[in-house]
């Protein structure tokens, strides 16, 4: 299969940060194999399968989102004001308690709609319920994602035990599936709710299936505190006691809480970070030092977290929000970059979910792009493309999407997904769960 996408304005996002005003692309089967400036000739038309004319379009690499609880999409707006801990006591969990298979099919359908049509090609999944069906629904969907059966370790030592092979066999059984599109990661939930044992029994696991750790980290100052007052140290610090960050890859989500001390030690181990700066916001947690970290070479890359604390899955709101907190928070207007940022969300992400992918758009690399409408108001005058993506672009503006050269969006229509009877069973499992609470 030959597809050819003409008269379009590439953002490359590679090395140099090229901008290609008037091109075109060639995907061979899953491989950009020509990325160039002004019209195709004939023989590369003549051998095209199918030409599509993307005028007044932008392509660009497809967005990252490397932390989420997908599962949890039906408890968007549920509840919007309390703190990270009562949150999960109090609401969350006795929600969570009451979903059965059907609502968190259907939670997942409805977050993997909206991320598609927002232009995020990639994701990363916590969580503890259905994961083969998740991965089924993936590998039919056509996105990327890493999948982790995420545990938490206040049980017995059985019950641990239990949990911890069940999130193995399922990481061993899906890494590498779906074409490559799938991989996994061992994820204890957080240093509060899995004993330092536990998590270094996980981490020897990983060690031994070759994969990385997924974990939240210092996302609570109580979090922090209350690990001072039992262990007497920073989470963090413990957990380089034991020696544990250079065993593995390790991408923490959050990193709300850490002294530079901390961001060294991040810097050092090659450990990775997915910001959340929204969830952050909305559940009080704080404001993560990503203008430190990104200054200490520490690999950042952006989250959603759930929408149960964002509330969406836009990842340019997302982005956004990231770059304007440092620079207003810090009072310095350079705090962070276009060029930083834009990586955050492309390179950085491709690197953080493992996908072996550059994040830019390049011959020799996967198809994964994204195409933007150029006509909105609020991106003209459109001479300065990498600022508009940063500061002016919307989900909204995402056309079209490919995903290792299979279209998953075009012209804002999902086509591996049924955006009608994903919106309709949402609602009607929202209101089942939402019962059977009351
Ligand atoms: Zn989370």
């Amino acid at each position: 299969m030959n597809t050819l996408l003409t008269n379009v304005r590439i953002a490359t996002l590679d090395d140099t940060f090229t901008i290609i005003d008037h091109g075109y692309v060639v995907i061979t089967d899953k491989i950009f194999t020509h990325v160039e400036s002004g019209d195709p000739p004939e023989h590369v038309k003549k051998q095209a399968d199918r030409i599509r004319n993307m005028q007044g379009k932008w392509l660009l690499p497809g967005l990252y989102n490397t932390h989420g609880h997908a599962a949890m999409t039906l408890m968007r707006g549920y509840e919007d004001d309390l703190p990270l801990d009562r949150w999960l006591k109090e609401k969350i969990w006795p929600f969570e308690g009451k979903l059965d298979r059907e609502a968190v099919t259907a939670g997942r359908a409805l977050a993997m709609s909206e991320m598609i049509k927002s232009g995020t090609i990639g994701f990363l999944e916590m969580y503890h319920l259905f994961m083969d069906d998740f991965a089924e629904q993936i590998k039919d969907t056509g996105m990327r994602a890493v999948l982790t059966r995420s545990v938490i370790g206040l049980c017995s030592r059985e019950e641990q035990d239990a949990k911890l092979d069940e999130s193995a066999a399922f990481a061993a059984s899906w890494n590498g599936e779906a074409d490559n599109r799938i991989h996994t990661m061992l994820a204890p939930h957080a240093p509060n709710t899995c004993p330092i044992d536990y998590i270094k029994r996980i981490v020897e696991r990983a060690v031994d299936l070759q994969l990385p750790v997924h974990m939240h980290l210092a996302e609570t100052k109580k979090e922090v505190d209350d690990h001072y007052k039992m262990h007497g140290m920073h989470p963090l610090d413990q957990l380089d006691q034991y020696g544990l960050l250079n065993q593995v890859q390790w991408l923490f989500a959050h990193g709300v809480h850490l002294e530079q001390k901390h961001i060294e030690l991040l810097a050092e181990t090659k450990a990775l970070i997915s910001h959340n700066p929204i969830s952050n916001l909305k559940l009080g947690s704080g404001m993560a030092p990503l203008s430190q970290m990104l200054q200490s070479n520490v690999s950042v890359s952006i989250g959603c977290d759930g929408v149960s604390a964002n509330n969406t899955l836009d990842m340019w709101e997302e982005l956004r929000m990231a770059v304007l907190l440092q620079k207003g928070l810090l009072q310095q207007a350079d705090a962070i970059n276009v060029k930083q940022a834009l990586r955050m969300v492309t390179k950085e992400g491709a690197t953080a979910l493992q996908t072996g992918q550059p994040g830019m758009i390049t011959v020799g690399a996967e198809a994964d792009c994204i195409l933007l409408d150029q006509t909105a108001a609020h991106l003209q005058p459109e001479q300065q493309l990498h600022s508009h993506l940063v500061y002016a672009a919307r989900g909204s503006d995402v056309t079209d999407v490919y995903v290792q050269g299979r279209s998953l969006l075009e012209n804002k229509q999902l086509i591996t997904l049924d955006e009608e009877k994903i919106r309709f069973e949402a609602n009607e499992q929202f209101a089942k769960v939402a019962h059977s609470i009351i």
